[in-house]
């Protein structure tokens, strides 16, 4: 018989996590204000709140640690972190920071002024944060496929070319770059195509625009290229990588994400003025040029592992186990966004939750049902990420309103899959009782679900 797929690892360490009752559950959740990020870790038996920061480093990644140099400039670290996405990306600069939003608050910092409009797919919450934060406007061109859950298409994170010109048209130079974020993780981390790429900088060529690639999960995204787009598959992760990069002119980087590491990010580009731009900015919030924010051991932690995650057998395993736990959910008839995304399954809480109107939040009442059963805590990517319209201050109910179960890499098995699955169907059983939701009781004017405070309806 065919042998059935398992990892391409064996876990060395472990640590221990522990269940709870129903009863502390409830009292730990009114005290965290129904907000899960207000919950203490030792709280949660399964953790799927993000995929970043939360991966398990490889032997080899903790052996580089040992060998990270500290030094204030010109450590040895930088250089090895620098030559290994030199190679990976093509990008001749680098920048380290000390996470994804940090290499955004450089960059955008030399890029973005009042005023300005930057196209792209779907931006990332802190990306969004980033530009609003600077009056200028994050204009989603994503495909309309992507907004219907139950739509399957191979490459859902697409940037609809179209929409794209029309907005390169109309507002011409207010537009300072077009940023594709790779994969699109507000969209369910479905992934770009090659040939999607390709349009986008043709589009750019024409209006003589820059690309910047928010890369956090570039990686899996050229798994999905090499296993499903046409004249891929013989090449290796690495070649397919580096053809995605060629394509734009700079990115900026959450490692915490295909970088397999608890911290760390970076820019890196190949224009000159960028990095002049940018590096000021560095020294002025991050560090020195040659640390920007990390220390030398978690840059070489950050080179290792982007050496591993752009090899297929590590890829596959994580891909695998996420479409693992989408198969679970087709066979109890849960909706979520299909087919599954990269790094995360996107419930459809409006589907789910149909009793609770949308003013009343689906998708964190789901979040809020689900630790209940079980102390599995997911996130909520909706209606209170979604954030008020910066010039009406109303709510946006204009996108989708999901739970997002994000699975952090090589951490969990999938007998833990098994635990979420059957969690999730004991809630989607009861879902014709609930029928209230919640309601805001305080909150931040920009990124307010990390500090909402909330009221159970
Ligand atoms: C996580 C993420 C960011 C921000 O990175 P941090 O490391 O969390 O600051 C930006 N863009 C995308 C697509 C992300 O997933």
């Amino acid at each position: 018989m065919e042998l059935p797929f398992a990892e391409s690892w064996k876990i060395k360490m472990v640590e221990p996590i522990r269940k709870s009752t129903r009863e502390e559950r409830e009292i730990w959740m009114k005290k965290a204000h129904y907000n899960v990020f207000q919950l203490k870790s030792e709280q949660v038996y399964i953790d799927l709140i993000t995929d970043s920061g939360t991966g398990a480093m490889s032997d080899r990644q903790w052996a580089a640690m040992m060998l990270g140099d500290e030094s204030y400039a010109g450590a040895s670290s930088f250089y090895n972190l620098q030559e290994m996405i030199q190679r990976l990306t093509g990008f001749e600069y680098i920048i380290p920071t000390h996470q994804g939003r940090a290499a955004e608050n450089v960059l955008f910092s030399y890029l973005v002024h009042e005023g300005d409009i930057i196209p792209g797919n779907s931006h990332f919450d802190t990306t969004k944060g980033h530009i609003e934060g600077r009056k200028a406007i994050a204009l989603d061109c994503t495909i309309d496929a992507a907004r219907n859950t139950q739509t399957e298409l191979p490459f859902k994170g697409n940037v609809d070319a179209k929409k794209l010109e029309e907005a390169l048209e109309k507002y011409a130079d207010r537009v300072p770059f077009i940023i594709v974020t790779i994969t699109n993780n507000t969209a369910g981390g479905q992934p770009v195509s090659m040939q999607n790429l390709r349009e986008v900088r043709q589009l750019a060529n024409k209006y003589n625009k820059p690309v910047l690639f928010d890369s956090a999960r570039f990686a899996e995204n050229a798994y999905f290229i090499k296993t499903r787009e046409e004249g891929y598959a013989d090449k290796s992760i690495k070649e397919i990588v580096r053809e995605m990069f060629d394509l734009a002119d700079g990115m900026t980087m959450s490692a915490k994400k295909d970088g397999i590491v608890n911290m760390g990010g970076f820019i890196a580009t190949r224009l000159q003025d960028w990095y002049d731009g940018a590096k000021g900015y560095c020294v002025q919030f991050e560090g020195y040029l040659t640390y920007g924010g990390m220390n030398g051991r978690d840059m070489n932690a950050l080179a290792t592992g982007l050496d591993e995650n752009t090899e297929f057998d590590n890829l596959e395993s994580r891909i695998k186990q996420v479409q693992y736990l989408a198969q679970k959910l087709d066979e109890y008839g849960i909706p979520y966004q299909r087919p599954a995304g990269g790094h995360a399954i996107f419930v459809d809480a409006s589907k789910v939750l149909t009793h609770v109107p949308k003013e009343e939040f689906p998708a964190q009442t789901l979040t809020i049902e689900l630790f209940l059963e079980a102390g599995i805590r997911g996130c909520e990517i909706g209606y209170i990420l979604a954030d008020r319209d910066p010039i009406t201050r109303e709510n946006r109910y204009g996108g989708l309103d999901l739970l997002r179960l994000a699975i952090p890499r090589r951490v969990y098995t999938d007998n833990h899959m098994n635990v979420v699955a059957a969690a999730l169907k004991n809630v989607f059983d009861r879902r014709e009782n609930i029928t209230r939701g919640v309601n805001i009781a305080w909150e931040a004017p920009l990124m307010r679900h990390f500090t909402v405070k909330l009221e159970r309806l």
